[in-house]
């Protein structure tokens, strides 16, 4: 794999609950395919980002709402 370094690779996803635009650390983007939990920056749920290869060189960032209410598993 290669990878340029310097290149500030950003991304953006909206948020499935309140639709705010949050973005994603570069840091997670080099993580595809494994679960992320963060919070949205605006409505504060928790989030769950799954980060995969999209078209060229962009990334899908597939955002879903974690239920914080089901506790333990
Ligand atoms: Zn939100």
């Amino acid at each position: 794999m290669q990878e340029s370094i310097g290149k500030t690779t950003t991304a953006e996803f909206l948020c499935p609950d309140c639709g705010a635009i949050n973005t994603i650390s570069t840091q997670l983007l080099g993580e595809k395919y494994r679960d992320h939990e963060m919070k949205c920056c605006q409505c504060n749920h928790l989030l769950e980002v799954v980060v995969a290869d999209g078209l060229r060189d962009s990334v899908n960032i597939i955002a879903s709402s974690v239920e914080e209410n089901t506790a333990g598993r």
